[in-house]
């Protein structure tokens, strides 16, 4: 049987904090999906169908990785993709508080289900999806924190500011 994690999140773009840990997770895992949230947000910069695209660009095409989208909860997607592993990227002190939390909330809704953490690398404890929007909109230079292909669609969305 491969071994497959889920690897759920906004990605409001991918970053290259994000893809680090699809990175790293794939040195464990024979696969990932990774699970985009259909949440309407109201500060969005990419609409979910544009979230997938960016990540399956961002990931080359890599067949180890199959980026799918979710509603609802999280058990319940993983239980549907026959996943018991969830993996999650850890920046700061500041996360560990909500993850910790969701972590337990998730194995009480169904204790077959494992969030595995990985630590973020030096380079990329700093980077977080929010800023990167941020910092975009206020048409500053987001290169080295993102993918290329996401810088583009990044410049390209922003080019009229
Ligand atoms: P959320 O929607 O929960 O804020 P994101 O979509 O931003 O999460 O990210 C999904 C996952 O990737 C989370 O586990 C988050 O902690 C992790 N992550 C985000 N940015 C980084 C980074 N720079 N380094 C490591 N992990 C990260």
């Amino acid at each position: 049987m491969p071994r497959i994690a889920l690897y759920p999140g906004s990605f409001d773009p991918p970053t290259n904090g994000h893809l680090s840990i699809i990175q790293r997770g794939l040195k464990m895992f024979d696969g990932l999906i990774v699970a985009v949230l259909r949440n309407p947000a109201k500060d969005a910069v990419f609409n979910v169908d544009e979230r997938v695209e960016l990540l399956k660009g961002a990931v080359n095409g890599d067949a180890r990785v199959k980026v799918k989208t979710f509603e609802g909860l999280l058990v319940k997607f993983a239980q549907e993709q026959k996943v018991n592993t969830v993996l999650r990227g850890l920046r700061a002190v500041s996360d560990f508080e909500y993850e910790f939390q969701m972590a337990n909330m998730n194995r009480k809704l169904d204790p077959e289900l494992e969030t595995l953490f990985m630590m973020t690398g030096e380079d990329y404890f700093y980077i977080s999806s929010r800023f990167v929007r941020d910092v975009a909109r206020l048409g500053g230079d987001v290169t080295g924190l993102v993918p290329p292909n996401v810088l583009k669609a990044l410049q390209k969305r922003f080019a009229s500011k």
